[in-house]
């Protein structure tokens, strides 16, 4: 018996979660399904955003309610027009079995008499926004006065929303002896008042701590100049190339100011904020949807309705002038027990605001340096070259290659290699080669090359996240290989081709004569001293979770409180796992976790590469391919040569 019907699911749904490629309940889906369909009782349950919650009322509300009877028996409400509809969509995928079920959406901005024809028709279930239900409970045109069940789904960010009048005037219009389960990230002393008013002795199911945040995503913040928070902000996305990411700002103005800035910088950016039209938001958030937009800059308001998975950055270009903000924006990552990254782009004078943050979420932020120009060039280069190696050859082009062959056929190997390259690349050194490093941390500069005698020194290694580590596996594995102690490694960094980590000078010997040695599966590990030192010699904010007992668990997420405890393993396609050709690889000491856990029934597009949106920054092919090409080109070739 699978684990659903265990919980006493029926056919119909069992059917429709197999379809949708479901596996295991998540946790608040294990707690409340059973007590949901045992008896009719009010609940309260409060679990972080991406944990499922939607199919933890939506499942035992269309076993309960009566297909056969047209009337409406359940009443959803949920704060934005995006949810209401997201909601919508995902209980008529549930029900897709259940004949004769109906499921009517009712927002704002869209045709009121359209969707109360639609409810006439029946429905058994409407999923409504606050302010537009009580609209049409004044205007007569739905009846809920007879209605068994009432969700109130986001129950805090409807509250937040100004939404409590709406509310409790709709649940005044309902009937004394319905079920009122009501769903919340958080309990707000708001919260807890409608539950106190308008609740029968609630069953309260909590996953995770109440209030604290969600511990997929970790935190971290980079102190800059206020002058220098763009630059700061094009380097995050630069250093991170599969960026997907939404980026929160204080007001409209700014807003549209950093998504234009974006875009003529060559980034797939847009704005979503309250001066755009209904239609001309849904056009974004569709694009966001797609992956046509990599980077999506939005004001608190406009952002509340965007539950898209896979986001990976939540970044904080302005921190948010109510703290608690800041719990639902770091919410928009780490869904769906994936990890996630939320960082804050900080100046001096709002540095004791991170406490404050810290307190809320009850976890650490790390420190962190501004990415140099060179580490980023670093960044750009190995991705670009793994592109190179995985990318699917579509046929197509077969017809064209003797073309290609004859412009190209004088150019060795070598040369082809460099002119490839520089033809994505040379804009990176361009741009950086000119921009002076921002970082306000202690950055010191070093000649590169020397082992320093003192201090902290940072190590650049050619292996990372696409030869299964993660910082926690790769540290794991250093230490072994070096011998080393439990706190001799420091600020572990792993990107997709390569890492970076600390140790102390007296260990920087060590490091390169054994590292340098070790060859791995016929595969040459490098490793060189980097210029950059990785954000002081405090070890303090190292990965929060180890050290420093902020989180638990690290990044992987098996750990997580409220996730999906085991998922479908096999990867999305995502460049980094599916690149990999299996056995050549089985040297990392451990699976890494975070970014395996996908649940494999979304299949979606691959992420869109900005570099195609930016020709007009290229510099033309002749250019510079010969030029000296600094640092970062030696050492690439040198890490691919075997
Ligand atoms: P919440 O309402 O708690 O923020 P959602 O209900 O929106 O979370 O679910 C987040 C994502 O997880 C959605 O894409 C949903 O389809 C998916 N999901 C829900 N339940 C499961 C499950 N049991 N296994 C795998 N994925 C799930
Ligand atoms: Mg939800």
């Amino acid at each position: 018996m699978n684990k659903f019907e265990q919980l006493g699911l029926n056919e119909s749904l069992l059917l429709a979660i197999k379809d949708l490629g479901f596996e295991n309940p998540s946790e608040v889906q294990e707690k409340a399904i059973p007590l949901l369909l045992e008896k009719d009782t009010d609940i309260v349950a409060l679990a972080q955003t991406g944990t499922g919650k939607t199919a933890a009322f939506g499942f035992p509300v269309i076993q309960k309610i009566d297909a056969e009877n047209r009337d409406t028996q359940a009443l959803i409400l949920s704060p934005t027009r995006e949810l209401c509809l997201q909601i919508t969509n995902e209980i008529k995928l549930y029900s897709k079995y259940v004949k004769g079920l109906n499921t009517v959406a009712v927002y704002g901005g869209a045709s009121i008499t359209e969707q109360a024809k639609d409810i006439r028709r029946g429905a058994q279930i409407i999923v409504a926004t606050p302010g537009r239900m009580q609209d049409m409970i004044n205007r007569g045109m739905v009846n809920i006065k007879n209605i068994d069940y009432c969700i109130l789904d986001e129950a805090d960010e409807m509250l937040n929303m100004g939404f409590y009048e709406d509310i409790t005037a709709i649940l005044s219009d309902t009937p004394k002896e319905k079920s009122t389960w009501l769903f919340s990230a958080t309990m707000p002393q708001e919260v807890a008042r409608i539950a106190k008013e308008f609740m029968n002795s609630p069953q309260e199911i909590t996953v995770g701590h109440k209030n604290s945040g969600n511990e997929n995503v970790s935190h971290e913040f980079y102190l800059v100049s206020a002058r220098d928070r763009y630059p700061a902000l094009k380097r995050l996305a630069d250093a991170n190339p599969d960026i997907f990411s939404v980026i929160f700002c204080r007001t409209k103005r700014d807003t549209q100011a950093v998504a234009e800035k974006l875009i003529e910088d060559g980034y797939n950016a847009a704005a979503l904020h309250g001066d755009l039209s209904q239609a001309q938001r849904d056009g974004v958030m569709k694009s966001f949807r797609g992956r046509q937009i990599q980077m999506l800059v939005a004001t608190d308001v406009a952002a509340r309705g965007i539950d898209v998975d896979d986001i990976t950055h939540v970044i904080n270009y302005q921190l948010p002038d109510e703290i608690e903000t800041y719990t639902h924006r770091s919410g928009r990552t780490g869904r769906a027990g994936k990890s996630g990254t939320s960082l804050v782009i900080i100046t001096k004078s709002e540095l004791r605001k991170i406490s404050q943050i810290e307190r809320i979420i009850k976890m650490k932020f790390e420190e962190k340096p501004i990415p140099s120009g060179e580490e980023i060039c670093q960044i750009q280069l190995f991705h670009l070259a793994n592109r190179i190696k995985d990318v699917e050859i579509d046929h197509e082009i077969d017809k064209y290659l003797p073309a290609i062959e004859e412009v190209l056929q004088d150019l060795p190997k070598d040369e082809l290699i460099k002119r490839m390259v520089s033809v994505e690349f040379n804009r990176f050194i361009a741009y950086y080669k000119k921009s002076r490093d921002i970082s306000q941390g202690t950055n010191e500069r070093r000649e590169p090359g020397v082992i320093p005698s003192n201090g902290a020194v940072r190590f650049f290694i050619n292996i990372g996240s696409r030869d299964n580590f993660d910082w926690m596996t790769l540290k794991d594995y250093l230490r072994d290989t070096l011998e080393l102690g439990q706190d001799d490694l420091f600020k572990v960094d792993v990107k997709e081709g390569f890492s970076f980590f600390n140790t102390d000078a007296e260990h920087a010997t060590k490091v390169m004569e054994t590292l340098n040695a070790v060859n791995i599966d016929g595969r040459k590990i490098n490793v060189e001293i980097s210029n950059n030192d990785g954000g002081g010699n405090s070890r303090r904010r190292d990965h929060g979770g180890r050290n420093s007992g902020g989180r638990s668990g690290g990044r992987s997420s098996g750990r997580n409180s409220g996730g999906f405890r085991e998922r479908n393993s096999s990867p999305r396609g995502e460049r980094s796992s599916n690149s990999r050709s299996g056995s050549d690889r089985n040297f990392a000491p451990r699976e890494r976790s975070s970014n395996k856990d996908d649940r494999g029934f979304s299949s979606r597009s691959e992420r869109p590469r900005r570099e195609s949106s930016s020709n007009s920054e290229r510099p033309s092919r002749r250019s510079s391919s010969n030029d000296s090409n600094g640092g970062f080109f030696d050492k690439a070739k040198r890490s691919r040569r075997d």
